[in-house]
This record gives structure tokens, C-alpha cells and sequence, in this order.
């Protein structure tokens, strides 16, 4: 009997059982994997993540692993930055008055190295469903039966706690593709006075450029409905469009993928709690997938140990309450207008953001909300 169990090792899962252990509580997580997750998906850490990965001591070592970014930039297609954004405005308000570029491969190790050893994490234990039982939920998994008083679903977009609970996941799916390629090309060459960062507009072909330690990044909107070869074989002339190299993009690894917009009606439904991709997708669009889902672990895990230090249920409640505002009110409504926005033609459009880059209390608002610092902010 463990008292907290969760289904999922990855960013989220194992951020809520560091939360919870560190906070003396017994935990078990039950990962399907044989190992943890080497895909690459997210790679960026906003500074409020970095403070809350600071509480559990472990931004250290994602500092080491990352690469720190002070500026992002928007560009126009195939010309100069429109603006370049200064996260330095953010100095009174963090530590961190910038975002790491990390892939979140390489946190789940390090979480998974802070754990103590009280905390259980198995893997090869796929979660098939749950069940109240006396005294607490069972929680069926391909290798038999866990017991505990509480279930955490931090098992991703397709999440089996979130269908065993019978919980919806409401929203849409977009019209577009999203194409990923990773690339061993130095583009600062090529494009001089690149960020790390960048977000280039275009009505037809919008793109971001993303360093990460180990490659550059190049994600595209392609087509709904096209076939994944077809795409996969334009993908060098799309690269030569972004960069003329004289030669073929050296493409890392390349991969299509859906990108939905989805929330589900309550992170809380009595002792079972959904947070991450379980309860909430949006599109990649300013990194706030992976960012938003260990805002919800470090608040709804340190809610949870209230409650069973003897806090009043409530704390409990609200917390889940607040991470689903914060996920329609701030996450999914800046994603899907980042995803507008770069494909606009609107030159005021333009003109806003080269006025915002030059004056650091409009900056300062605007990165507040950019990095979800205001979504913290409990009225
Ligand atoms: C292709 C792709 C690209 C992305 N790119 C970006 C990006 O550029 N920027 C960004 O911010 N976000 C991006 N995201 C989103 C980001 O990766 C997620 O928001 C983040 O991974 C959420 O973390 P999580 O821990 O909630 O879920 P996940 O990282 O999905 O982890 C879930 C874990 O649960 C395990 N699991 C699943 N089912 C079960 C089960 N039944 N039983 C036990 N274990 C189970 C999985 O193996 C996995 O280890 C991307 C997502 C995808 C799919």
C-alpha cells in the first residue's frame, strides 16, 4: 500500500513525486516505459519552472546540461529580426531573468536521480485502470495490482487515468501538422544575429528556430491530410528555403506530429488527480506544454501533502481548480494567439512588437505573461 501512486515518469510525474517525497510522503511511480523517455519534445525551462527545479535543488544541474538564452527573437521570413526581446527586464522579478535551452530528456534523469530512496519508481508498468476499493484506489497495471490511498494520472496526452475516471478531453485538434527536424548545422553562420530563440512570421510558411545543446531545431506547420513520406521528402528543399546552404541540411531526425488543444472538465475527481499532458494539451508554440504541466505537479503535489499533513480538503480543491484556469485562461490562450500571430501579415502588427522590444515596462508585462509568471499569481 503506497500512499500516493503515480502513473508516469516523465517531466511531470516525477516532478510530483519529488515534491511529495521531499515532503515525507510515500510514494510509488509506475512508469509503462522499460526506461525513461528519450524523445526529443520540449527544450525550453521558463524562469518560473527554473525557480520551482531550484526548490528541489535541481537547477543546477539543468543549468549544466542547458544553454541559457537572455534574448528570443521574432524575425520576418528570409529577412532581419523584427524584435528582440530582453528577458534581462525580468531582473527584480526572478533569479532567472532568462529560459534554459535543455531538452526535457535530459531533466527526467536528474529528477529521477534526486529522488530519495524511499520513493519507488517502477517501470515496465503499464496503468490500465482504477478503482475505488475500501480504504483507498486500486490501480491495475500490466503486472498485477498497486494499492494507495491517492492516484496522480501524469501519463500523458493519451493518459489511462484520465479514461479510467471516465473523464472527457474536450477542444480541438489543429488543421496543420507540425514538422520537427532536428539539424547538425551552426545556423548562426548562415543567419547572422540569430537568437537561440526565434519565431519568423510568414502567412503561407511560419517557422522557429530553436537551439538546443545538441542541434539546432526547425519546426513547420505542413499541411493537413498530406502523406507523412511525401513531407518527410520535401523536408531538405523546405530547410534550403529557410537557408541556402550550397548543399543538404544535415537533418538529425525529423518527425510529423498532431497538435491538439485540450483540456479536461476537472484536474481533481475525488482521490485521483490529473496534471501535465493528462489533463491539458495546446500547441508548442512559446514552450508552455511541458512548463505549465510542473507548474501543476509543484502545486497540486504540495497541496496534496497539506492535505495529508491534516490541511483542510480545500487546499486541495482549489489548487486543482486554479491549474485548470491557469491552463484555459493563460496556456491555451497564448499558445493559439502565438500560433496566430506568426502567421499574420499585419505590418502594425510588427510595428507593436519593435515598440514593446524598446520599452522594458511594456516588455516586462509582456514576458511576465509570455513566461507564465502571472499565472502563478493566486488572487
Ligand atoms: C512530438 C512532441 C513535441 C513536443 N514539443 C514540445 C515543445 O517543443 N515545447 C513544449 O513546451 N512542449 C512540447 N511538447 C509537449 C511536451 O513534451 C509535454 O507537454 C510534456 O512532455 C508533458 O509532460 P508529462 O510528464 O505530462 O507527459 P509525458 O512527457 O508524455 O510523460 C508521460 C509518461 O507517462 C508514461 N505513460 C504513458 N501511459 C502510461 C501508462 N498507461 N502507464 C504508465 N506510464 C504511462 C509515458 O511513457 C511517459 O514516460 C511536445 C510533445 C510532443 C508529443
Amino acid at each position: 500500500m503506497s500512499t500516493v501512486a503515480i502513473a508516469g515518469a516523465g517531466p511531470v510525474g516525477l516532478t510530483a513525486a519529488l515534491v511529495l517525497a521531499r515532503r515525507g510522503v510515500e510514494v510509488t511511480v509506475l512508469e509503462q516505459g522499460s526506461a525513461l523517455a528519450s524523445e526529443s519534445r520540449a527544450s525550453t525551462f521558463h524562469p518560473p519552472t527554473l525557480e520551482m527545479l531550484r526548490d528541489l535543488g535541481v537547477t543546477p544541474d539543468l543549468m549544466r546540461e542547458g544553454l541559457v538564452a537572455r534574448t528570443f527573437q521574432y524575425r520576418e521570413r528570409g529577412g532581419d529580426p523584427v524584435a528582440t526581446l530582453d528577458l534581462g527586464v525580468l531582473s527584480e522579478d526572478t533569479e532567472f531573468p532568462f529560459r534554459v535551452q535543455c531538452e526535457q530528456s535530459k531533466l527526467t534523469p536528474i529528477l529521477l536521480d534526486a529522488l530519495p530512496g524511499s520513493a519507488q519508481v517502477r517501470f515496465g508498468h503499464t496503468v490500465e485502470g482504477v478503482s475505488a476499493e475500501s480504504g483507498g484506489l486500486r490501480v491495475a497495471t500490466s503486472r498485477g495490482a498497486v494499492h494507495c490511498e491517492w492516484l496522480i494520472g501524469a501519463d500523458g496526452a493519451h493518459s489511462a487515468v484520465r479514461r479510467g475516471i471516465g473523464a472527457d478531453f474536450e477542444g480541438s485538434t489543429y488543421p496543420e501538422r507540425f514538422l520537427v527536424a532536428s539539424v547538425d548545422e551552426e545556423l548562426d553562420a548562415v543567419l547572422p544575429g540569430i537568437a537561440l530563440i526565434n519565431y519568423v512570421f510568414d502567412p503561407q510558411e511560419w517557422l522557429v528556430m530553436l537551439r538546443t545543446p545538441d542541434h539546432w531545431r526547425v519546426l513547420l506547420p505542413t499541411p493537413a491530410g498530406t502523406a507523412d513520406d511525401l513531407e518527410l521528402r520535401r523536408l531538405p528543399e523546405r530547410l534550403a528555403g529557410v537557408a541556402d546552404l550550397g548543399r543538404p541540411w544535415r537533418i538529425a531526425h525529423a518527425s510529423l506530429y498532431h497538435v491538439h488543444e485540450r483540456v479536461t472538465p476537472r484536474f481533481r475527481d475525488g482521490r485521483v488527480l490529473l496534471m501535465g499532458d493528462a489533463a491539458h494539451v495546446n500547441n508548442p508554440l512559446g514552450g508552455l506544454g511541458m512548463n505549465s504541466g510542473i507548474h501543476d505537479a509543484v502545486r497540486m503535489a504540495h497541496a496534496l501533502a497539506d492535505v495529508l499533513a491534516g490541511a483542510p480538503d480545500d487546499v486541495l480543491e482549489q489548487a486543482a481548480r486554479r491549474r485548470r484556469t491557469v491552463a484555459v485562461e493563460h496556456v491555451q490562450r497564448t499558445s493559439r494567439a502565438n500560433w496566430s500571430r506568426l502567421r499574420t501579415h499585419d505590418a502594425e502588427y510588427r510595428r507593436g512588437l519593435r515598440e514593446l522590444a524598446a520599452d522594458p515596462v511594456a516588455a516586462r508585462a509582456y514576458l511576465r505573461r509570455a513566461c507564465l509568471m502571472d499565472s502563478l499569481e493566486t488572487t
